[in-house]
């Protein structure tokens, strides 16, 4: 029942209601603005308004079988709650009659919980008859709630329960002007004390006064002080929930929001219809056309300048609304670095998962090649070698030593070390050598580092011997190798003198005679077409002739 109520108000707050007021009832139909959950007490009316006509007599619905019969009338086509009529309370003579009465209301399902109401049921001249509204007045708390009102499920009758009454007798002792008659017991609550609710008849004491009704509480302190106060006065004119049929239009639905066909709902009965005449009753989940879902676009993915961050944005083509908006979770993959002879690369990997769905998004990054400096040469010369040493360059598998030969560069040896000899090399010739590297498996050939060495000139210099003969010095040498001729050279009032040039073949000369006195002398090398003479001096003799 209070699930259902909820549904109820959803669907009157959501949706365009038109109100069917179902007969002719004027005096209702002026009061039928909504009063929400209010009781529709009046303070100062002392008077029964919109004609209505109070049960002066027994309330009994034994005493007032008409208003019993238009409510088994009304009930005819009404499933699954169970009214009971309590009290007639009172009439209204429209075109045809509509009766108040109060009756216990409870929803025929396992553990359902009473309530009271005042129900107001038309009746037309032909004998049909409907509810055409109702107000509350005493509802069971819900389900799990504490401190409410245990309603009354059994016998009315103040006869049955006596020590509501003497309750009553109490608070009414001393009491005169009015009239007060209790009429049905509805429920009571544990306070510090007791409060019991009543219905009650009220007549002042006055010839030819009406009565009224009203719901009256009854507090009982723990020390059985008691004490009357009225909780509603009842105006019969004030219905705070009229029984109507709503008509729902239809509602397209949205991207995010169910919409519903059009139909038809009956707030007494609970039911749905497909049409105004209540002939193809529907369910609820009948009425509901599904959200459509957003109508996605392509997704548009936007990367912080460094790439640790990504989000998403999706926007719907239906409704323009960004159906997704959401920071990607980034991850790194597939790095290849860069090196001095290939660009490297990272791929960012942008992911978005919502609801087992996901969206990827790559982003790769370029990374420049390493920029490349040639090794730094040095080197040492050494006889007939030269020992080459260079700097070392990162992040390289080996160095090469190229030779540029014959107007090309050639690799002549490889390795790890930064240093090399180069070896049979012939005195006085110059080569051109330079040193480079490899990366990934390849030469990177800058030869921007070629230097241009020699070998020691020293190996030049013939070893050779000297004897003197008769005034003849006799000379005897070994070859040096690349040596085009030989030549003994003197040194004369301290000039050098070229005494004599010979073949390359030959290795010994003996000169002519010469003065006695001492000579400074030396065998000296052509090689390459250029007498070799740095060193010569170094190299020489001095010889005694006598
Ligand atoms: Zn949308």
């Amino acid at each position: 029942m209070e699930k259902k109520y909820n549904v109820i108000k959803r669907t009157l707050a959501g949706m365009t209601a038109v109100m069917c007021m179902a007969g002719c009832l004027p005096a209702l139909a002026a009061n039928a603005e909504d009063k929400g959950e209010s009781y529709g007490y009046h303070e100062a009316s002392e008077q029964v308004t919109g004609g209505w006509e109070v049960v002066r007599g027994d309330t009994s619905p034994e005493s007032n079988p008409d208003a019993v019969a238009a409510m088994d009338n009304a009930l005819k086509y009404l499933d699954g709650v169970a009214y009971t009529p309590v009290a007639v309370l009172a009439r209204q003579c429209v075109a045809g009659t509509n009766y108040c009465m109060l009756c216990k209301v409870k929803p025929i399902t396992p553990n359902a919980t009473p309530s009271y109401h005042l129900v107001y049921v038309y009746e037309d001249l032909k004998g049909n008859a409907e509810i055409i509204g109702r107000t509350t007045v005493l509802n069971s708390p819900s389900e799990g709630a504490t401190g409410g009102y245990s309603v009354n499920d059994g016998d009315t009758s103040l006869s049955a329960h006596e020590d509501v009454l003497a309750a009553f007798n109490k608070a009414m002792d001393g009491r005169g002007g009015v009239d007060v008659r209790p009429i049905a017991y509805l429920g009571s609550q544990l306070v510090a004390g007791m409060n019991h609710m009543l219905l009650c008849k009220s007549t002042v004491v006055y010839p030819g006064a009406k009565p009224s009704y009203s719901i009256m509480t009854v507090y009982e302190d723990l020390d059985g002080n008691c004490q009357l106060s009225t909780s509603l006065k009842i105006d019969f004119g004030n219905i705070s929930e009229f029984n109507r049929t709503i008509h729902c239009i239809a509602n397209e639905p949205t991207c995010t929001k169910d919409g519903n066909i059009e139909y038809w709902y009956n707030t007494s009965s609970y039911k749905y219809y497909s049409d105004k005449k209540f002939v193809n009753e529907i369910s609820y989940e009948d009425t509901i056309v599904k959200a459509l879902g957003h109508d996605m676009d392509s997704p548009e993915w936007t990367w912080s300048d460094d790439h640790t961050s990504a989000h998403l944005t999706v926007k719907c083509n239906r409704c323009g609304e960004k159906a997704i908006d959401e920071d990607a979770v980034v991850t790194k993959k597939q790095i290849y670095p860069a090196t001095y002879n290939r660009t490297g690369f990272i791929s960012y990997v942008a992911t978005v998962t919502i609801n087992d769905e996901s969206w990827e998004n790559n982003c790769i990054v370029v990374l420049p090649k390493l920029t490349y400096t040639a090794p730094t040469i040095s080197y040492e010369k050494g006889e007939g070698a030269v020992k080459l040493c260079w700097t070392e360059v990162e992040g390289v598998e080996e160095y090469g030593v190229a030779g540029f030969i014959g107007g090309k560069w050639q690799l002549l040896d490889h390795g790890k070390s930064t240093s090399y000899v180069l070896k049979n090399l012939k005195a006085g010739t110059s080569y051109k050598v330079a040193v480079v590297a490899k990366a990934d498996g390849q030469w990177i050939k800058d030869f921007s580092n070629a230097v241009t060495v020699d070998p020691k000139e020293a190996y030049c210099y013939p070893n050779f011997r000297t004897r003197v003969i008769n005034g003849k010095i006799g000379y005897k040498w070994e070859a040096v190798p690349g040596a085009e001729k030989y030549a003994v050279a003197v040194c004369l009032a301290n000039k050098w003198q070229i005494v004599k040039q010979l073949d390359s073949n030959v290795l010994s000369w003996t000169s002519p005679k010469v003065q006695s006195g001492t000579y400074k002398t030396v065998v000296v090398a052509k090689i390459n077409g250029k007498w070799v003479t740095v060193q010569a001096p170094a190299n020489s003799v001095t010889v005694s002739v006598n």
